[in-house]
């Protein structure tokens, strides 16, 4: 762990299970099965996301539950650096700015890339992105001209009706 020597900075974890919580389910926790709100908070997993009980069909999700976050042991930091650098880094700079094995990072960008093109329940790359600590290291996130493909939907409050989880189907 020496994180303080490397150049990299990780947004806080419980910042990006914020984020994540609010590009999934807005303002009411749903259950992921069912899509109640019967739901009850049941202490965290393993890698601190937030364990729900959902009362309707009596099952246990939490925050990473059916996103490609949920099955990875990186830190969710981890993979929001790594679905964030990308697009600009290659591959095996990622896994040396995080300390990880490089098959273990590629095996990951594979998985975002899988359902970059499908993922419509939030916008991956603007949770990822969103975030003011990368904005104060240096200010990129302010440089929406040069191609970023994706506009930044999830930033802070006014981040519109377009942040409302509408899965009615
Ligand atoms: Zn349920």
């Amino acid at each position: 762990m020496d994180e303080e020597s490397a150049q990299v900075f990780l947004p806080p974890r419980e910042r990006c299970f914020e984020r994540l919580r609010l590009a999934r389910f807005g303002e009411t926790v749903t259950c992921v099965h069912c899509e109640k709100d019967a739901v009850v908070k049941r202490g965290t997993t393993g890698k601190d996301a937030q364990q729900y009980w959902c009362k309707a069909c009596e099952t246990y999700f939490n925050d990473l539950t059916n996103t490609i976050f949920g099955q990875h042991r990186f830190g969710l930091e981890e993979m929001f650096y790594t679905v964030k650098e990308m697009r600009s880094e290659p591959t095996a700079q990622i896994a040396r700015d995080l300390d990880r094995d490089y098959e273990a990072v590629l095996n990951f960008v594979h998985k975002v890339q899988d359902v970059s093109g499908e993922i419509d329940e939030f916008d991956l790359y603007g949770v990822c992105e969103a975030d003011e600590v990368y904005v104060t290291a240096g200010e990129k996130g302010l440089e929406d001209e040069d191609g970023s493909p994706r506009s930044r939907g999830l930033s802070k409050k006014d981040a519109g009706p377009s942040q409302q989880t509408n899965r009615q189907s």
